[in-house]
């Protein structure tokens, strides 16, 4: 069982805009995360081993964020709010809290725009809020031209393949799910996409991977994709890189010593391959037509 917490705040406000998101704000109605997965960047020995068993709800969340949301309008201070940065607005015991649902209420009445991430089904219960909130928010000036409406929505995949998947987010709904889920959301008209953060060295990120992932989405008509590659930090046993070196070594031997070598001494990979990846992403968006920005391609 979830732990009940009381907060003080709710809504946090960004530095600075962050190019791909977009976020003004974030809000995470739950601490921790009970998708688990294993290159997370919130891990670390603040939440243990397992995610799931550290899942926290904030259960005067609404409360605080209608009145602070009543701050923000007053002053006329609209920006996007993120859903979610460090959890999934739509964990499994979002169907018994319904946060995420009352939340997304809050929103409307206050008329803020809102971008959805989330690697689950459940968004589809939600559908007719997000609808209110597309058609009633207020956007930030700057905005205007590139968004159509209030609300954005982002699938998270790390891979197409459901066994990997299994393995690297095994809390998480299948990516089969998912791209059923994303299907429906753009059915409704949505501005959505897929945030593929981030593909799986050697795994995910092979030409013949690639190539599945980027015309799986040509096909979706999704808005946008929003690629990556992988970072990993730390060295104690509840953090992603030693997670994720011990899930390779398990299930993927045969890469055992690239992820080491590249991971011996940074959290990142190195400069040859993110310049590769980078040029590759590239040509795939152009052959597939697709945006690596957030914003309306149809
Ligand atoms: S769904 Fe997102 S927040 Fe949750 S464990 Fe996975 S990467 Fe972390």
């Amino acid at each position: 069982m979830p732990r009940e917490i009381e907060v003080k705040s709710v809504l946090n406000k960004t530095k600075k805009r962050d190019s791909w998101f977009l976020d003004d704000y974030t809000l995470n109605l739950y601490s921790s995360c009970a998708f688990n997965c294993l290159y997370c960047y919130i891990r670390g020995s603040k939440y243990g081993t397992n995610l799931e068993e550290s899942l926290s709800v904030k259960t005067n969340a609404i409360e605080i964020l209608d009145r602070q949301l009543y701050n923000r309008a007053k002053k006329n201070q609209y920006g996007i709010i993120v859903l979610s940065s460090a959890t999934d607005p739509y964990l499994q015991i979002e169907d018994k809290y319904l946060l995420t649902r009352d939340a997304l209420k809050v929103i409307a009445k206050h008329r803020f725009p809102v971008h959805i991430i989330t690697k689950s089904d459940l968004i589809e219960r939600d559908f007719d809020l997000l609808h209110q909130i597309d058609k009633t928010a207020l956007l930030p000036t700057d905005l205007t031209s590139r968004l159509d409406g209030g609300t954005i929505v982002s699938f998270s995949f790390s891979t197409l393949d459901n066994d990997v998947a299994k393995i690297f987010e095994k809390g998480a709904p299948t990516p089969s799910k998912r791209l059923t889920a994303l299907n429906k959301t753009l059915d409704e008209g949505f501005l959505a996409g897929v945030s593929l953060m981030p593909l799986l060295p050697f795994i995910s990120d092979t030409t013949e991977h690639l190539d599945l992932l980027f015309s799986t989405f040509e096909q979706c008509n999704v808005d946008y994709v929003l690629p990556a590659t992988i970072t990993l930090f730390g060295n104690g046993k509840a953090d992603s890189k030693v997670l994720m070196l011990n899930a390779i070594k398990k299930h993927f031997p045969e890469l055992e010593s690239r992820y080491v070598s590249y991971f011996k001494d940074g959290s990142g990979m190195p400069d040859f391959y993110k310049k590769a990846f980078s040029k590759k992403i590239n040509e795939l968006c152009k052959m597939h037509n697709l945006n690596n920005s957030i914003g309306k391609s149809r």
